[in-house]
C-alpha cells in the first residue's frame, strides 16, 4: 500500500512549478545577476551587433519541449544562443532608429517585478498606487491640470491608438462605443504632417476610420507642419461634408527630430473645436531640459500626449504613456463594468479608478515599477542633462558632416537626429541610394556602429539618432570615420552608374 503522504508528494512533484531545490535555483540566480551586470558594464568591449550564425538560428528553432531540460540547461542555452546576438541598443554606438539604451537600475526593478508578478489591471495594491504616482509625475512634467489622467502602455504606438480613440469618441456625435461607425453620417477626418510616424495612420486603420482619413499636411523646410496648408485642408474637408475631429502634432519626428509648431497648433485646434493630440514618442521628454523646453511650447495645451519612457529616458522595454487632459473622457472611452470586475468600497476590489478602465488592456504587468525606480534613483535632472548632451552630440556630428567632402547634411540637426548622404559627383541617384544603404549595412556588420537609413526628400540617407546616454563624442568620431572609410572603399571599387 502507498503511504498517503508519499502520494501527495509524488503528485506535487508532477505539478508544482516551484523549484524542488531552492538552493540550486538561488545559485543560478546569483550567477545570472552577476552576468547581467557584467553584460552591461562591459558593453563597450563588444561589437554593437553580430548577425546570428546559421547554427544559432537552427538551435533556436527547436521543437516544443515536453519534458524538463532543467534551469542549468536553459541558462546555458541562453548564454550560447541568445545573449550574444541581441539587438545591441544598449551599446554606445547603437545609433539607429529611436531606441533607448537601458538603465542598470532596471535590472533590479525587473527582478522584483517578476517576483511580485502583480497584475496591474486593477484592484487595491501597491502597484496601482505606484502607477498613479508615475502618472502624477508625468502630469507635472507637462503642466497638465489635476483632472488629467493617464495610463502606461507598451509604447507610443499603443498610446497614439488609445489617444485617438479617446479623441474620436469625445468629438463624435452620439455614443460610438455603442453604435461604432455604423450609420455615422459624416466621414471623421484627422490631420498630421507628412512626417508623421506610420503608427498614426495605422491607428486610423484600426479605429475603422481608414488611413485616407488622416490628411497628411506638407511640411516646411524645417520639416514642420505647414499651418496654412493645414487650415486649407480643414476648410476643404468641412466644405465637402467631412467632420474634422483631431490634429496630431509631432514633437520629435522620427525622420529628422523636428518639432511642429505646437503652440500654433493648439491655438488653431481651440479655434476650430478640434482635439489636439501630440505624438511626443521621444521628443516630449525634452520638456525636462530648461534649454529645450521652449521649443516644445504648446505641448502643455494638448488634449492628449503619447510618449515613451523606453526611448529618451532609457527605462527598460516596454514603457509608453498616454496622458489625457480630461481624465473623465479617457475613463468614458475605456471603462468596463461587468459583474466579475465590480469595484467595492473595501477589500481587494477597492482602490478607486483602475488602469484597466483607462486603456484597452485588462491584465497588465507592473510597468510603473521600473519607471519609479529610474526616476527615484536618478532624479529627472540627470535625464535632462543626458538629453541635452545628446542634442549637443547631434550638433557636433552635423559639424563633422559639414566639414567632410562628398557628404551632404540632409537636415538641420533637430534634437538628436542627423541625416547625411554620401554624394560623390556624377553618380546617379539610384547608385547613390545603393551606396548609402551599403555603407550603413557595412557599419552594422562590422560591429563598429549601427546607424539606420531613411529617405529625406526621397534620397536614401544615413540616419544617426543619438538617444543614448552612453554615447560620447569619440563614438561619433569613430562612427563617422568608419562611414567615410566604408564609402571610400565602395567608391573606389564600384564604378558609378
Ligand atoms: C518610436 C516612435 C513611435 C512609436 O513608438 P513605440 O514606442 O515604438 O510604439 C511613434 N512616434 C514617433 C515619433 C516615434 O519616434
Amino acid at each position: 500500500m502507498v503511504e498517503p503522504n508519499k502520494t501527495v508528494e509524488q503528485a506535487d512533484s508532477r505539478t508544482t512549478l516551484d523549484p524542488r531545490d531552492w538552493g540550486a535555483l538561488r545559485k543560478i540566480a546569483h550567477v545570472a545577476l552577476d552576468d547581467a551586470l557584467d553584460f552591461v558594464q562591459s558593453v563597450r568591449e563588444r561589437p554593437v551587433w553580430r548577425p546570428l550564425p546559421d547554427s544559432v538560428r537552427a538551435a533556436l528553432a527547436e521543437p516544443l519541449p515536453v519534458g524538463p531540460q532543467g534551469m542549468e540547461q536553459v541558462y546555458e542555452d541562453f548564454l550560447r544562443f541568445v545573449l550574444p546576438y541581441t539587438l545591441g541598443n544598449i551599446h554606445p554606438r547603437f545609433l539607429g532608429w529611436v531606441h533607448g539604451s537601458g538603465l542598470p537600475s532596471g535590472i533590479i526593478a525587473e527582478i522584483m517585478e517578476a517576483a511580485m508578478n502583480a497584475n496591474c489591471g486593477g484592484r487595491d495594491h501597491s502597484g496601482i498606487y505606484v502607477e498613479r504616482t508615475v502618472i502624477e509625475w508625468c502630469k507635472s512634467i507637462f503642466s497638465f491640470p489635476a483632472e488629467a489622467n493617464g495610463v502606461l502602455l507598451t509604447g507610443t504606438s499603443m498610446a497614439n491608438l488609445a489617444g485617438l480613440t479617446v479623441a474620436r469618441n469625445a468629438q463624435a456625435d452620439g455614443d460610438l462605443r455603442r453604435s461604432g461607425l455604423h450609420g455615422y453620417p459624416r466621414r471623421l477626418v484627422a490631420y498630421a504632417s507628412a512626417e508623421v510616424h506610420e503608427c498614426v495612420p495605422r491607428a486610423m486603420e484600426i479605429l475603422g476610420l481608414g488611413r485616407d482619413a488622416l490628411r497628411k499636411i506638407p511640411v516646411d523646410s524645417c520639416f514642420r507642419m505647414d499651418l496654412a496648408a493645414l487650415r486649407n485642408a480643414i476648410a476643404a474637408d468641412r466644405q465637402t461634408g467631412a467632420e474634422p475631429f483631431c490634429v496630431v502634432g509631432t514633437a520629435g519626428t522620427v525622420n529628422t527630430g523636428s518639432i511642429d509648431d505646437l503652440a500654433s497648433l493648439a491655438e488653431l485646434c481651440k479655434e476650430q473645436g478640434l482635439w489636439f493630440h501630440v505624438d511626443g514618442a521621444f521628443g516630449a521628454l525634452a520638456m525636462l531640459c530648461p534649454e529645450i523646453r521652449p521649443r516644445l511650447s504648446g505641448i502643455e495645451q494638448a488634449d492628449s500626449i503619447a510618449f515613451d519612457f523606453h526611448k529618451w529616458m532609457h527605462v527598460q522595454y516596454d514603457a509608453g504613456c498616454l496622458l489625457v487632459r480630461n481624465g473623465q473622457q479617457q475613463h468614458k472611452t475605456f471603462a468596463m463594468n461587468p459583474d466579475y470586475l465590480q469595484h467595492t468600497a473595501r477589500g481587494l476590489a477597492g482602490g478607486g479608478v483602475w488602469p484597466c478602465d483607462l486603456g484597452p488592456e485588462l491584465s497588465r504587468g507592473f510597468r510603473a515599477l521600473k519607471i519609479w525606480f529610474a526616476i527615484k534613483q536618478h532624479g529627472v535632472a540627470v535625464f535632462a542633462n543626458a538629453i541635452a548632451a545628446n542634442c549637443e552630440h547631434a550638433e557636433y556630428l552635423a559639424g563633422l558632416v559639414r566639414n567632410a567632402s562628398h557628404v551632404d547634411l540632409m537636415n538641420p540637426p533637430c534634437l538628436s537626429i542627423v541625416c547625411f548622404r554620401f554624394h560623390p559627383p556624377d553618380w546617379s541617384s539610384a547608385a547613390l541610394d545603393r551606396l548609402n544603404e551599403d555603407v550603413v549595412a557595412d557599419l552594422q556588420e562590422s560591429g563598429i556602429a549601427a546607424p539606420s537609413t531613411t529617405r529625406i526628400h526621397g534620397a536614401l540617407s544615413v540616419r544617426v539618432n543619438i538617444t543614448n546616454h552612453r554615447t560620447k563624442r569619440e563614438d561619433l568620431d569613430l562612427m563617422f570615420e568608419s562611414a567615410i572609410r566604408a564609402a571610400s572603399l565602395r567608391m573606389a571599387s564600384a564604378p558609378a552608374v
